[in-house]
């Protein structure tokens, strides 16, 4: 049950009370010692791991050697540490929490394929691209428009003065252009937006709908909601970092205006899962490794987390009262809390920021070798995406892409697949690393620096993708709601890294081919995961 705002908060403030110990001057304290709560020592060891990946590999007597070097005034035992690790599902060789066998999907309707690519299911993997002949290294192999497009949250509120253009987000940042946008008509008659062009002006169709609901004309077909409910749902998705409730927000505007029907079809083939049942994945790790959480587990408190779905469900339901309209229709209109958590973890497995009908069928592997592609210096976000041939496909063999940094190691990359898209990665390069891994580790087992591989790219390249095993499910993570109670800090490096449009780099060492990827936590989507 959810608890009332202000005991929720009370509780939070407790908890953060007690972390920001923590913080003290350790000169306070100096010969004191203390006995750390649950969560702080989740946290130190999640720290460690961050800092030194290679500390992964550690047998407990040594992780604790490191904990008690970091933190010099903690009573706290070897048992205790296993114990604690134990319980937060952060042991090595634990059985890990994996929901890829509730993810469910259906056929797409009237899903258009590119050429030289087919659809197939396998018993085992389930639903994937597969290449139908040869594609030469290099190909661009199909170019997709955005099915349901969503502009940078960060750039709302320029959106809504006219800096940036209403439908894209592109910053528009020239005097000049306030002035031409009237001769062109790219200006709108009810507000200050503004558009960056004719393309995105036709392509705004919801930006009567969404924002002067009150001009549109009394006939019975249009979609009626209160515009200023919708701008405060939107100021909530940006006060908490929330893009995948502002995604769903215009999804489901997307599909109760139009007419056609084939819009909540198509969003209700995807991949679906349900926020809460994600959720638990990233609980199971103390919500350690939740790409959307920046990896703070430790401040990742389940009944706030639960208050801010509740919240967003409230809020979003109330752009439908419309005084005046049937009460049938505006109860049609609602969606059940069940439902709003379903659109945001379906949201979370599919987007790459934007969700796209084809790409989505995407499965994963650690080796791609496919590049999908966003917008460059020539083309805005909301153009889509382009997707080239890593490497040469041989016909039958299926497309793949990485949805996690393959800069990572296998343990941070099976750990992000599993919170973020719900299945064990075994694909081969996982299990070649895991046995080098292991390998290093009976040699060398001393010196924690060399008990995990640094991935070579190149030597993973060369791995064969046969016979991994896909997940087809979808995700996203994305969580990219870097929502849920991201951390702060997080956010800020984020944003100090993000470029105009909205993107944010990624270190990739290997790969000259893809210019330039969203960050793990904006990575490429997914769809459909199978087990094996
Ligand atoms: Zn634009
Ligand atoms: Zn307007
Ligand atoms: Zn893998």
């Amino acid at each position: 049950m959810i608890e009332q705002p202000s005991s929720s908060t009370k509780t939070l403030n407790n908890k953060i009370e007690i972390l920001s110990i923590n913080d003290k001057d350790p000169n306070d304290a100096e010969g004191v010692q203390i006995t750390p709560n649950e969560r702080m020592v989740v946290s130190e060891v999640i720290q460690i791991w961050k800092h030194d990946p290679a500390t992964e590999s550690l047998g407990i007597a040594k992780l604790h050697v490191l904990v008690k070097a970091a933190q010099p005034n903690w009573s706290l035992s070897e048992k205790r540490l296993k114990t604690l690790l134990k319980k937060y599902g952060l042991l090595a060789n634990q059985p890990k929490f994996c929901y890829v066998n509730e993810i469910t999907s259906k056929p797409t309707p009237g899903l258009e394929l590119p050429p030289k690519i087919k659809l197939q299911t396998a018993k085992s993997k389930g639903k994937g691209l597969y290449a139908s002949q040869f594609i030469a290294k290099g190909e661009l192999i199909w170019e997709e428009k955005p099915f349901i497009f969503v502009p940078p949250l960060d750039h709302v509120y320029l959106m809504k003065i006219g800096k940036s253009c209403a439908y894209c987000g592109k910053l528009l940042q020239s005097r000049l252009f306030d002035s031409q946008s009237f001769l062109n008509g790219l200006d709108c008659k009810y507000c200050s937006q503004l558009w960056c062009s004719k393309g995105c002006k036709k392509s705004d169709s919801l930006h009567i709908i969404l924002n002067h609901n009150e001009k549109l004309s009394k006939s019975k077909n249009k979609l009626k909601l209160d515009s200023s409910k919708w701008q405060k749902y939107k100021e909530f998705c940006l006060e908490n970092r929330w893009s995948a409730a502002f995604a769903v927000g215009l999804i489901r505007i997307h599909e109760l205006s139009d007419e056609t029907g084939i819009v909540a079809k198509q969003f209700d083939a995807f991949a679906k899962i349900g926020q809460d049942i994600r959720y638990k994945a990233s609980d199971s790790s103390a919500g350690a490794f939740d790409n959307s959480n920046g990896g703070d587990g430790a401040l990742f408190v389940k009944e706030q987390q639960e208050l801010l779905w509740h919240k967003g469900h409230e809020l979003f339901n109330e752009i439908f009262d419309v005084e005046g309209e049937n009460p049938d229709t505006i109860s049609q209109h609602k969606i059940s809390y069940e439902d709003y958590l379903l659109y945001i973890g379906t949201y979370n497995i599919n987007n790459i920021e934007s969700l796209y009908l084809i790409q989505s069928h995407l499965n994963h592997n650690c080796v791609k070798n496919v590049d999908v592609r966003v917008a460059d210096n020539t083309r805005k976000l909301s153009d889509g995406i382009k997707v080239y041939a890593a490497r040469n496909i041989k016909a039958g063999e299926e497309l793949v892409t990485s949805y996690v940094n393959p800069t990572h190691n296998v343990n941070q990359r099976k750990r992000e697949l599993r919170v973020n898209w719900g299945f064990n990665c075994s694909c081969n390069r996982c299990k070649e690393e895991e046995k080098e891994t292991h390998r290093l580790q009976s040699n060398i087992g001393s010196d924690p620096k060399k008990a995990s591989p640094n991935p070579n790219e190149k030597k993973a390249d060369e791995l064969t993708v046969n016979g991994d095993k896909p997940l087809k499910s979808s995700r996203k993570n994305s969580m990219r709601k870097s929502s849920d109670l991201s951390s702060r800090n997080d956010i800020k490096k984020m944003l100090e890294g993000a470029k105009n449009d909205g993107e944010f780099e990624l270190e990739e060492a290997d790969d000259s081919l893809t210019v330039r990827r969203k960050s793990v936590r904006f990575d490429e989507k997914v769809v459909a995961v199978a087990n094996e």
